[in-house]
């Protein structure tokens, strides 16, 4: 049986590279020739760097992204738990006892050392092919603190022997680790576990992301509306790719791809514009109706449902991201009006009492396109100014903003009372 796992730290928000991780282990995990478990432990032992509410940011990020786990902190069946390292203190002082026994291992100033075997170190990554370390390259290190706490490298070593892990699926920074993790293994005569070792991510120049420079923190996607199917397409493709180089396929077609066989060492580069893409892409395939259910829960409901319904078939071609829905059409269900745009020379011409008469002569049951349509052409050929002069401004004066849905549909929706409302403030304010 396959037993993968990820084992984040808990020190603040939940980590994009742990997604990535995440994913890689679920998909070895779930692809049908394996049919094995996705593990979550947590690596809460730096205490000083835990963080409240870090746990939950781990557990609803990955749910957000669909990555299951079968095990962890929050489904422990008993028989390999606790999964919080800080839960297991005792367990990880009796297999240091164990070394020191053996005399493998050393006490020095309250800490247990581990003393290097000056072997050499070899494994086939799974990734990465043979890797090896010459002997020396592990001195003695420390596996347990004063404190009693597990390093990193003891900790995660003893786990991975107790939650019965078969392959470790991690992060390319941790390749230095892994000789000593081996030296472990070899020390209590276990078999070591399978080694893959993913590219790190990078952004596009060429920097490991970091939470000051890229967005790192899975809630700014969300909050930023992008789609969690289109950031896990986007995560698949981050040095994995697709037999057919199909670049938009969702998890369950990766699952079911899965090889390490197709993972490449070299870094990836983390592109947001390639994320824009595939969301947009994303976006397009969501049919009217989901599409504005999405977004109105992107919008915390702040918005009529309905409202949404009617403007998304106006804007859904040119949305990359949930958010652009209201850069586009905010001003079709804010309460507030948006301040007037005056883009052409012609206003007064444009938005004049005429205009505005013409349009109130329109009778609220025919507030429609095609009427709304002939009335403003009528209109522009009294203004007697250029056409896209003409509607520039109408779209400066309702919109507050010179990039649009298209107009009459825009006015059709924002109803008689509040378009000339609107235009009303707008000659107002113009002629000041
Ligand atoms: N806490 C480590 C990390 O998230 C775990 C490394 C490992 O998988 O062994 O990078």
């Amino acid at each position: 049986m396959i037993r993968v796992r990820i084992a984040p730290s808990p020190t603040g928000f939940a980590h994009v590279g742990t997604a990535y991780t995440a994913l890689f282990n679920y998909a070895f995990a779930k692809n049908k020739k394996n049919e094995g478990k996705f593990i979550l432990r947590l690596e809460d032992t730096d205490v000083k760097r835990n963080v409240k509410g870090a746990e939950e940011a781990i557990y609803e990020g990955l749910s957000w992204l669909g990555l299951s786990w079968d095990e962890g902190p929050d489904k422990d069946k008993g028989e390999y738990g606790p999964y919080r390292q800080s839960e297991r203190l005792k367990t990880y002082r009796e297999w240091a006892e164990r070394l020191l026994k053996e005399k493998k291992a050393y006490e020095d100033e309250g800490a247990i050392r581990f003393k290097n075997t000056g072997k050499d170190m070899v494994w086939d990554d799974l990734i990465r092919g043979k890797i090896s370390f010459p002997g020396g390259e592990v001195t003695d290190f420390v596996i347990l603190k004063s404190d009693g706490y597990p390093t990193y490298n003891f900790g995660a070593v003893i786990d991975d022997i107790l939650m019965e892990i078969t392959h470790v699926i991690r992060g390319e920074e941790h390749i230095s680790n892994t000789p000593r993790q081996l030296a472990l293994y070899t020390a209590f005569a276990k078999a070591h576990p399978k080694f893959a070792h993913l590219p790190t991510l990078r952004n596009k120049d060429r920097k490991k992301l970091s939470k000051r420079r890229d967005p790192v923190d899975l809630r700014v996607f969300r909050e930023k509306g992008y789609l969690p199917e289109a950031l896990v397409n986007f995560l698949c493709l981050l040095g994995w790719s697709h037999p057919q180089g199909k670049e938009i396929f969702d998890l369950e077609e990766f699952v079911r791809l899965f090889d390490f066989k197709r993972v490449r060492s070299a870094g990836p580069i983390f592109d947001t514009t390639k994320l824009d893409w595939i969301n947009g892409e994303y976006i397009r395939k969501t049919n009217n109706d989901s599409l504005a259910k999405l977004v109105w829960e992107y919008a915390e409901r702040k918005y009529p449902l309905e409202k949404v319904e009617e403007i998304i078939p106006l804007v859904r071609e040119r949305m990359n991201k949930l958010s652009e829905f209201f850069t586009l059409a905010g001003f079709l269900v804010e309460e507030k009006p948006p301040k007037p745009l005056f883009l052409t020379d012609s206003y007064s011409a444009n938005i004049s009492g005429a205009t505005i008469s013409k349009l109130n002569n329109l009778p609220e049951s025919r507030w429609n396109k095609q009427n709304l349509d002939k009335v403003l052409g009528e209109a522009n050929r009294m203004a007697g100014t250029a056409t896209g002069d003409f509607f520039m401004d109408i779209r400066g004066t309702i919109a507050g903003s010179s990039v649009t849905p298209p107009i009459t549909e825009s006015i059709e929706i924002l109803g008689k009372k509040e378009t000339i409302d609107r235009l009303k403030t707008g000659q107002k304010k113009f002629s000041k």
